[in-house]
C-alpha cells in the first residue's frame, strides 16, 4: 500500500465549499449600510453592554464550562428546566456538535432545497452524506423530506423559518415531520429568528422537544439579540441529547463575557419588544414598495427579505448587487442557495431601507 506524501483530509472535507459571509465593505463609498447578513439595526441591549463592563475584570479567569447564569436566564424566559438546555459559540457551533455526535461516514443528513448552508457543511464535515429534499414553492416540504428518509439517515436539520427563503412551516406540519420521521432520527429544528415571528400557527419547537424523545431546537444571540460578535447559542433538548453533546463540546466553549451578556440581553424583553415592532413595520414597507417596482419578493416572516429579479431584460442580480454596492447598500447574493438570481436583504433602519428602495427603482427604471 502506498501512503500519501503529505497529510490528507479525512474523506468528504474537501468536498465542502467553504461557508461565504455576507460582505461588509463597499469600495470607495463613505457610508455603507451592511444588510447582508441579518443582523439587527438596534444593535444590543445597552444592559448587556454594562453587564461586559463588569465581566470583562477578570478575563485571567476561566468562564463557567457549565455556562450557568446563561442557562437559568434562559431558562427563565422561556418557562424551561435549565437541565435540559446546553449554551454554544454560536448556534452554527452546535449544529456542528450535533452532526459530531450523532452522524459518521456511511449515515445520511436530510436538509431542504433552499435551506441553510451550514447543515450541508457540518454533515460532509462529519464523514457523512448529505441529502437534498426538494422545496415547493420556497417552502421546506414535509412529504419530500420524509420520502427522502433511508435506513442510512440519523439527522434531518429544518431552519423554521429558514433562511434565506424568510419561509416557515406551521406547527401541524412540523408535527407531521416528528410524527413521520422513525423514532431513531434526530430532527433539528433551528429556529435562529423565531424571535421575530409573530403568527399563531408557528412554535419554535420548544412543545414538540418537550414531548419526544428526538426533537431538538437550537436558538441564538446572534439576531434579534444583536449579539453575533459575541458568539451564543443555545440548544432545548432531552437529557439524553445534552449528555452526549456535553462529551463532545469543548469545556469552555461559551466566554465570560458571552455568558455575562447574554443572559442581561435574554432578560430586557423591552428592547425585544422593539427589534419586533421595528421588524414587522419595516419588513411590509419594503415588501410592498419593492413589489411596486415589480420585484417578487417572497413572503418572509423574517428580519429579511429575498428579492428575485426578472429574468428577462438584463436587471440582474448581479447587476443589481454591483448597483447598490457602489451606493452603499450591501445585500447578499445567494446563488450558493439556489437563487442565481436573487439577493437577500435584512431589513435595516428607516434610512437604509429608503435608500435601497430608491436606488433599486433607478436601477428598475434606467
Ligand atoms: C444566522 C443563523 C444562525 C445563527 O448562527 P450563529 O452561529 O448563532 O450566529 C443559525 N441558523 C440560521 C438559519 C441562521 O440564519
Amino acid at each position: 500500500m502506498t501512503l500519501p506524501e503529505r497529510p490528507e483530509p479525512k474523506p468528504g472535507i474537501m468536498e465542502i465549499a467553504a461557508y461565504v459571509p455576507g460582505r461588509e465593505s463597499a469600495p470607495g463609498v463613505a457610508k455603507v449600510w451592511k444588510l447582508s447578513s441579518n443582523e439587527t439595526p438596534l444593535g444590543p441591549s445597552p444592559a448587556a453592554l454594562e453587564a461586559i463592563e463588569a465581566a470583562r475584570r477578570h478575563l485571567e479567569l476561566y468562564p463557567d464550562g457549565s455556562a450557568t447564569s446563561l442557562r437559568e436566564a434562559i431558562a427563565e424566559v422561556h418557562g424551561l428546566n435549565p437541565a435540559n438546555i446546553l449554551c454554544s459559540n454560536g448556534s452554527d457551533e452546535l449544529l456542528g456538535l450535533l452532526a459530531q455526535t450523532y452522524l459518521g461516514p456511511g449515515d445520511e443528513g436530510i436538509y431542504s432545497e433552499h435551506g441553510f448552508l451550514v447543515y450541508r457543511i457540518q454533515i460532509l464535515a462529519a464523514g457523512a452524506t448529505p441529502v437534498v429534499a426538494k422545496e415547493k414553492d420556497e417552502r421546506a416540504d414535509v412529504d419530500a423530506i420524509l420520502a427522502a428518509v433511508t435506513g442510512r439517515t440519523k439527522i434531518v436539520f429544518l431552519a423554521n423559518p429558514n433562511n434565506p427563503t424568510g419561509t416557515y412551516l406551521p406547527v401541524d406540519e412540523v408535527r407531521r415531520l416528528q410524527a413521520g420521521l422513525p423514532r431513531h432520527v434526530l430532527l433539528v429544528l433551528d429556529a435562529a429568528y423565531a424571535e421575530y415571528v409573530r403568527r399563531n400557527d408557528y412554535e419554535a419547537g420548544i412543545e414538540l422537544v418537550s414531548s419526544s424523545n428526538n426533537v431538538v431546537m437550537t436558538r441564538t444571540f446572534s439576531k434579534i439579540y444583536g449579539l453575533a460578535g459575541l458568539r451564543i447559542g443555545w440548544m432545548y433538548a432531552p437529557a439524553h441529547v445534552i449528555d452526549a453533546v456535553n462529551r463532545v463540546r469543548g469545556p469552555f466553549n461559551v466566554n465570560a463575557l458571552a455568558i455575562a451578556a447574554g443572559a442581561t440581553a435574554i432578560r430586557d424583553r423591552a428592547h425585544v419588544e422593539r427589534a419586533v415592532a421595528h421588524n414587522e413595520t419595516w419588513r411590509e414597507w419594503l415588501t410592498r414598495e419593492l413589489g411596486k417596482l415589480g420585484l417578487r419578493v417572497t413572503p418572509s416572516i423574517g428580519n429579511f427579505l429575498l428579492i428575485h429579479f426578472p429574468p428577462e431584460g438584463g436587471k440582474t442580480a448581479e447587476a443589481a448587487d454591483s448597483f447598490l454596492t457602489a451606493r452603499g447598500y450591501i445585500l447578499r447574493r445567494v446563488s450558493s442557495y439556489g437563487f442565481p438570481n436573487a439577493l437577500r436583504m435584512t431589513v435595516g433602519l428607516e434610512e437604509a431601507n429608503r435608500g435601497v428602495v430608491a436606488a433599486l427603482s433607478e436601477f428598475m427604471g434606467a
